[in-house]
């Protein structure tokens, strides 16, 4: 297997630093490819190659930026198959949702481009006569982007994209176990003609080159997607620094559903079992808590399992597979471990909760059941503590008021659902759920890139929006004029 390269101003592949293996989570005896682990200086070089290049590319026509985006898109859609399928091996998920991931990847690249060209700015009236006030918008320079390794092709692309667009320059360090696909989206930016040292990708680990992006002095703005734990680190240290740079934080979730006593059950199952268990359980927007009305709840359960267990989980890359395998050794010890303390703490394991063994398909790789806890209470860990896999905590309710307070018991306040008819019941959870997006009989995953997107409470800083024309935002600072005459 070849050694791959990084992006540092160009494509270079440094010979005189370690590589290391990327596996195919589905099956470990896979290697996908190596890449070499970067240390701090050349994470330092980027920044520096960044901030050159922003003199130019900050001067360079939306137009012009817009040409190449829509060429970006071409490339994309021309490589969709392959792409996807780099995805499903690095990362585990099914083809269908790589393809997801690479078919958002190009609306984004065609979103930004339009919306870029039409510009922004206002033209307010003066107190005084003979005067002319505006307000413009300018890029803020170099941008670290630091990634997961869940969504690891359409959520880089959502800061990257519209951060380009706006004229900055970009470094990107990918979550350490993804960066293959990393690796085809910035090459294909370079194939599209984006002039070198715009986007720069530097693979390493969090404590050199992670560090390196949160701390440079020459980094103008940091866009962060991961966990709690660490945006509260990043937070910190951008802090002590005492430097006056925006931190764009993204962060867990505790995603709840409810069904209400109103709400098309069928539905409901249907919605959460996608949810929950689709993506492996591996997105931020998975819906973790399943709140049902006490009254219903055994024919809720009873329905709630029999999908379950149509289910098929294996390889991502056969055809009919519904959820692939964890990501990660470290992801696989994770749940196992939650499952234990699930049961630990008393509440009822009805479906799964085992690895699967026992065939060639399923032997080498991170494969667990879809789980099912039932007999959850708000006070235990697995209804508070994000767990990022296919683990489904059951809750009942006998109000409304009491699920919305169950909903919003958690630390997170990403996403949370209600299925109902009744238009009253979905206006008020949409005025009383404390999270940055509400779905009334939607599933919680799935979004759309000309939304804005973000979390409130631990999952994220709430200061910007990231996706739809609000990401702009992030990207650009406004300048005020006045001009008299
Ligand atoms: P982590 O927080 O562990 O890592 C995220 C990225 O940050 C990785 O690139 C990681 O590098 C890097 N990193 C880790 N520590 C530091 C540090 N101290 N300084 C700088 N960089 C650092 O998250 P995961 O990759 O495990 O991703 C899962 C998490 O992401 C979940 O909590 C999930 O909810 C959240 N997420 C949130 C989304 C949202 O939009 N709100 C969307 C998707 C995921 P390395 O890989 O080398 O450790």
């Amino acid at each position: 297997m070849s050694e791959r390269g990084v992006f540092i101003g160009r494509h270079v592949v440094p010979r005189d630093r370690e590589f290391y293996e990327i596996r195919n989570p589905a099956d470990t005896r896979q290697v996908i490819a190596k890449f070499p682990r970067l240390r701090r200086d050349d994470a330092r070089e980027a920044i520096n190659i960044a901030k050159d290049s922003f003199v130019k590319w900050s001067k360079t026509l939306p137009v012009e930026r817009a040409r190449i985006l829509y060429k970006v898109a071409d490339v994309i859609e021309s490589r969709a198959d392959e792409m996807a399928k780099t995805l499903t091996l690095e990362e585990g998920k099914t083809v269908p949702d790589s393809m997801f991931e690479v078919v958002r990847t190009i609306n984004l690249l065609r979103f930004y481009a339009g919306l870029i060209t039409r510009g922004e700015g206002k033209v307010i009236q003066s107190q005084d006569k003979n005067t002319i006030i505006m307000t413009t918008r300018e890029p803020l320079g170099v941008i670290s982007v630091i990634t997961p390794w869940n969504f690891p092709l359409s959520l880089p692309a959502w800061k990257i994209i519209p951060a380009i667009a706006t004229g900055n320059t970009v470094v990107w360090k990918p979550a350490s176990i993804t960066p293959t696909i990393a690796y085809e989206l910035v090459k294909a930016f370079y194939d599209a003609g984006l002039p070198e040292g715009v986007l720069n990708l530097v693979t390493g680990s969090a404590s050199e080159v992670g560090d390196e992006l949160v701390t440079n002095k020459d980094i103008d703005a940091i866009t962060f997607t991961g966990s709690l734990q660490t945006g509260k680190e990043i937070n910190e240290k951008v802090g002590r620094l005492n430097r006056f740079i925006r931190v764009q934080l993204e962060l867990g979730g505790k995603n709840a559903m409810v069904l209400s006593r109103n709400g098309d059950v069928n539905l409901a199952v249907e919605l959460t079992v996608r949810s929950a268990f689709g993506l492996t359980g591996q997105a931020c927007t998975a819906t973790s808590r399943f709140l049902i009305p006490e009254d219903m709840h055994d024919e809720v359960l009873g329905k709630l399992v029999e999908r379950t267990k149509k289910i098929v989980v294996g390889n991502g890359l056969r055809n009919g597979v519904d959820m692939g395998p964890l990501a990660s050794k470290e992801q696989y010890d994770k749940i196992l471990s939650y499952i234990e303390i699930g049961k630990s703490e008393g509440a009822k394991l009805i479906y799964g909760g085992q690895p699967i063994r026992g065939s060639e398909e399923f032997d080498h790789g991170y494969f667990v059941t879809p789980t099912i806890f039932d007999g959850v209470t708000p006070d235990m860990r697995i209804a508070k503590e994000e767990i990022f896999g296919p683990v489904l905590a059951v809750m009942t309710y006998r109000t409304l008021d009491e699920a919305i307070d169950i909903v919003n018991s958690t630390e997170y306040g990403l996403i949370a659902g209600i299925v109902t008819r009744d238009i009253s019941e979905a206006a008020k959870f949409i005025e009383d759920a404390k999270v940055g997006v509400v779905k009334v009989n939607k599933p919680t995953i799935g979004l759309e890139p000309w939304v804005p997107y973000g979390g409130v409470k631990g999952s994220g800083n709430d200061m910007y929006k990231e996706m739809g024309e609000e990401a702009i935002e992030f990207f650009t600072r406004i300048k005020a004029t006045y001009i008299g005459y």
